[in-house]
């Protein structure tokens, strides 16, 4: 196994890439769903029954870490992957947009950010250099730069002035990170939907330099249309060699649009989080395992799927353990959901491989248009 991190693009389809990440711990292939295992755990699953969805790595959260148990207790027990008996890849955020969503509980300057902790109303720090020790403190694989994603709404001229602090940041996180082999570190693009500062944005990225590049500040309540008119031409402003990942995406229509615009990676709670409040996440669309109309309902949720939740259970039993509350409901809809995205990602892969993706996309469309979507 390779000992550097690389990335190889071994087939394209338009716009979209068929490729592999190389890590030390092992390969990702892209394009890459990534489910979100928070506090050190993907929640209602084992993280061999994540593996068996066919995830390749997870992501972690350096601003929940940080506050519990600590970076520093976690690098004493033998870092996040030992700590969470994963061995894979291991993606994490740097603290930075969750801060930020803090709003008043938070300070920031031009050094860094000060915030009170969400659980207990303590005094924290983060800065580019405090991200990139707590992240090399987790053992980290993939690495984030610390920036700055401001609040929606805000003018041109919050996020032009927002962006360039972020990139300031880059440089900073890039000095701070230094040079560690096996691991890498992806600098983050801003500018809001503006195609000005996303360009100037990426040009000063792509200065500094970095092992990948993320496409920050979208999916954060600008809507879809909009979302995909930056994805339109924000990556191609990015170095084709390197991976490029959109962060906090999202839907399945919103990974099957962001596939096809050059997008290689990209993360959500939502599979998880929808396991959790009933929603299941299907070739036809979305089911409401809640309803009433699954009470009687023999069938699985999804005939085509071959998750346990699918092969083994009735929509009427998960209605009823969903309805008495029951562990069960949440760890059975969020296996289901995982198994979901990753089966996505898959047949984007192959449709990638044999240069058929708009006829699958087309598929996708139309079994979602003749399904029984139920409105959340
Ligand atoms: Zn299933």
């Amino acid at each position: 196994m390779s000992r550097r991190f690389s990335f190889q693009v071994t087939a394209t389809d338009g716009r979209a890439r068929l490729g592999a990440i190389s890590t030390p711990r092992g390969e990702i292939r892209t394009p890459a769903f990534m489910p979100v295992g928070t506090a050190a755990t993907v929640k209602a699953m084992l993280p061999e029954s994540v593996r068996a969805t066919g995830a390749d790595i997870l992501l972690g959260n350096t601003y929940h870490l940080m506050l519990r148990p600590t970076a520093e207790r976690i690098a004493r027990l033998g870092g996040l992957h030992r700590f969470m008996n994963w061995e894979r890849p291991i993606l994490t955020d740097s603290g930075g947009f969750q801060v930020m969503s803090l709003a008043d509980l938070r300070k920031l300057t031009e050094e860094g950010v000060t915030f009170r902790s969400h659980i207990d109303g303590s005094r924290h720090h983060l800065s580019p250099e405090r991200s990139m020790e707590i992240q090399r403190l987790l053992g980290s694989d993939i690495v984030m730069a610390f920036d700055e994603c401001p609040a929606l709404p805000a003018t041109e001229a919050d996020v032009a002035k927002s962006m360039r602090l972020s990139m300031r940041w880059a440089q900073r996180s890039r000095d701070a990170f230094g040079d560690r082999p096996g691991h890498a570190l992806f600098g983050i693009m801003q500018g809001g939907v503006t195609r000005e500062l996303r360009e100037e944005s990426a040009a000063a990225l792509r200065a500094i330099g970095f092992d990948g590049y993320a496409i920050g500040g979208l999916a954060v309540g600008e809507g879809q249309e909009a979302m995909f008119g930056v994805l339109d031409y924000a990556p191609g402003y990015l170095p084709e060699d390197r991976p490029r990942y959109l962060m906090g995406v999202g839907k399945p229509d919103d990974i099957v649009g962001a596939v096809e615009r050059g997008v290689d990676m990209m993360d959500c709670v939502l599979p998880s989080r929808s396991g959790r409040t009933g929603q299941a996440w299907t070739r036809r669309g979305q089911v409401n395992i809640k309803n009433a109309r699954h009470m009687d309902d023999p069938r699985p949720l999804d005939e085509d799927c071959t998750c346990p939740a699918c092969r083994n259970y009735s929509r009427a039993y998960l209605h009823h353990v969903f309805r008495a509350q029951e562990i069960i409901a949440s760890m059975l809809l969020t296996w289901h959901n995982l198994h979901y995205y990753q089966q996505l990602m898959q047949g984007l892969r192959d449709a990638i491989a044999e240069g058929r993706l708009a006829g699958f996309v087309a598929g996708f469309h139309a079994a979602r248009a003749a399904g029984d979507i139920e409105p959340v």
